[in-house]
């Protein structure tokens, strides 16, 4: 059996997961960009993906057929328990994106994860039930003078007053000329908002954002990454797996059942 038959369209629906065939339309882009790189550990990759087959998966990061594989279970996993614990308790979206473009020798994905939670370990949060992932753009602005890797988080936290977690977040992604609005935290209104939201979490994909002036006013406009960006993307995050991008702390079953109303 298929990994793609294992997924039904009843299920796509609920949980909004891309198509297998957007899935293999998003390799096939990376592929060619890859081989045509004259990048050894580039071409290594789209070997890896060409090979990728549902009974030998090359399970990279790079792959989109594993990394939605990947993200079916998380949703599969984790709907269920978000959905009992939005009944206890006031469930945010939160978005904090970094504003430092990323140094691929300094920060990569595993340690930006590991800084952010030893952030909120000095500040006490750090038995919030809070579950998502790691997100990256190529960014351009005025800011830099050349395309950068920017780092984002988006997760679920479970919080009666987000008030004081928002407070640290801010610490650690401040306001720049590039960012001006680096922490957002909105509640979850609905199931639907839910279920949409968890998905959002871990993404399908990465895109270019330009942030221009428009009419005197800044807007970010997003576009799919050229072949140059996605060689320097995927050559950063080149030996990471899809479950390397999910990001929790202190959330299980055990944990919801210990919630009270
Ligand atoms: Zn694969």
């Amino acid at each position: 059996m298929s990994k793609s038959s294992v997924i039904n369209s009843k299920q796509k629906a609920r949980f909004h997961l891309e198509t297998h065939e957007q899935a293999k339309e998003r390799n096939e882009a990376k592929i060619i960009a890859f081989w045509n790189s004259g990048d050894k550990k580039l071409a290594n990759i789209s070997e890896k993906m060409m090979a990728c087959r549902p009974q030998n998966p090359c399970g990279l990061l790079a792959c989109s057929v594993c990394l939605r594989h990947f993200r079916y279970h998380y949703l599969k996993r984790y709907i269920g328990m978000w959905l009992r614990l939005y009944q206890k308790c006031p469930v945010y979206y939160v978005t904090a994106v970094l504003r430092v473009p990323v140094n691929a020798k300094k920060m990569p994905l595993n340690d930006f994860k590991m800084w952010v939670k030893k952030h909120f370990k000095q500040y006490g949060f750090d038995k919030v039930p809070l579950m998502g992932g790691v997100d990256y753009s190529v960014n351009i602005d005025e800011t830099y003078n050349r395309p950068y890797i920017c780092q984002h988080l988006h997760f679920l936290i479970a919080m009666q007053y987000p008030k004081a977690f928002t407070e640290c977040l801010k610490r650690a992604f401040p306001v720049g000329e590039n960012v001006p609005r680096p922490v957002r935290v909105d509640a979850i209104t609905d199931r639907e908002g839910l279920q949409k939201a968890l998905n959002y979490t871990i993404p399908a994909f990465f895109e270019k954002r330009w942030r221009k002036l428009i009419n005197e006013r800044h807007r970010t406009k997003h576009y799919p990454l050229g072949n140059k960006q996605l060689c320097e993307l995927y050559r950063f995050l080149a030996t990471n797996k899809p479950k390397d991008l999910m990001f929790s702390q202190n959330i299980s079953n055990q944990d919801i059942k210990r919630f009270k109303k």
